[in-house]
C-alpha cells in the first residue's frame, strides 16, 4: 500500500475550480517534485493533502481516507508542512518554536540542531531576529520536530541568497539519505529538484499530465509543462 494516494482529486475555492484531476502516488522514504507553471495547481494541491481546502476525489494515506479529517488530524498522522511564507511565532524564540510543534520520535532539538547547527547557535533568540534563510531552517526543523512521515515543502528556497539555498538543499540530500522520511517537494530550481528526487508529477491547469521516475523526465517534457 502506498504511503500517500491522491487519485483524479479535484478542488474548488467557492465557485473557481483549481483541481481537475490530480493523480499522485508516493511511497516510504521517497523524494517526489511536484512541477507545473505558476497557477497550475501546486499549492491547492498541498493546500488539499493537509485539508485545508475542501476537495473530492481519492485522497489517502496509508490507505484511510483523509476527506472528513480535520488538519490536525492529518499532522498528527505524520503530515509536517513546510508552508510557503514559513510562518514561524515570531515572539517564541528557536527553542520555543521547535518544542511547540514536538511529538515523540527520532527528532528532536538535538538532531534538529545537528541538521541546521545555525539553528543551535541561535536557540535562544526570537524568530523575529532571524534572517529569511534561519526563518526557513526554523520552519523545516518544526515540521521536522513532529517526526513526520511525510514531509511536504511548498517553495522553501523562495527568495534566499544562494548560499543558503545549498545548505537547504544539503539538509535535503541528507534527510533523503539517512531518513525513511518521505518527502513532496515543489520548488522553481530544476536543476537541484531533478538532483534530489526520485520522481516527478507534472500538474498543469489543476491536471496531473506527467508523472514518473526523475530519470525519465526529458527536455521536451520540461520545455513543454514547465518552461525551460
Ligand atoms: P504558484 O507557483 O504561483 O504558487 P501553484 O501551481 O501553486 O502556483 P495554486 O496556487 O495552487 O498554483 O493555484 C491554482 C489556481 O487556483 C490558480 O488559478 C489560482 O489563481 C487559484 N487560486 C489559488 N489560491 C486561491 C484562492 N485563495 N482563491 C481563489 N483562487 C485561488
Amino acid at each position: 500500500m502506498s504511503l500517500l494516494n491522491l487519485e483524479n482529486l479535484t478542488a474548488t475555492y467557492g465557485v473557481s475550480q483549481a483541481l481537475f484531476g490530480v493523480d499522485l502516488t508516493m511511497e516510504e522514504g521517497e523524494v517526489t517534485a511536484l512541477m507545473g507553471r505558476n497557477g497550475m495547481g501546486k499549492t491547492t494541491t498541498v493546500k488539499a493533502i493537509c485539508r485545508m481546502i475542501a476537495s473530492e476525489g481519492g485522497l489517502s494515506l496509508d490507505g484511510q481516507d483523509l476527506h472528513g479529517l480535520p488538519s490536525h488530524r492529518v499532522a498528527r498522522m505524520g503530515v509536517g508542512l513546510v508552508p510557503e511564507g514559513r510562518r514561524c511565532f515570531a515572539d517564541l524564540t528557536v527553542r520555543e518554536n521547535l518544542i511547540a510543534a514536538a511529538r515523540p520520535g527520532d527528532w528532536t532539538l538535538e538532531t534538529v540542531f545537528q541538521l541546521f547547527p545555525r539553528l543551535g547557535e541561535r536557540e535562544g533568540q526570537r524568530a523575529v531576529s532571524l534572517s529569511g534563510g534561519e526563518q526557513q531552517m526554523l520552519a523545516i526543523g518544526r515540521a521536522l520536530m513532529t517526526n513526520p512521515r511525510l514531509l511536504i515543502l511548498d517553495e522553501a528556497t523562495e527568495g534566499l541568497a544562494p548560499i543558503v539555498r545549498q545548505e537547504i538543499w544539503a539538509a535535503l540530500r541528507k534527510l533523503r539519505s539517512e531518513t525513511s522520511v518521505a518527502i513532496l517537494l515543489i520548488d522553481k530550481s530544476l536543476a537541484e529538484l531533478s538532483a534530489v528526487s526520485d520522481k516527478a508529477v507534472i500538474l498543469e491547469r489543476g491536471k496531473t499530465v506527467w508523472s514518473g521516475p526523475m530519470a525519465e523526465l526529458g527536455n521536451d517534457i520540461t520545455e513543454r509543462y514547465v518552461g525551460v
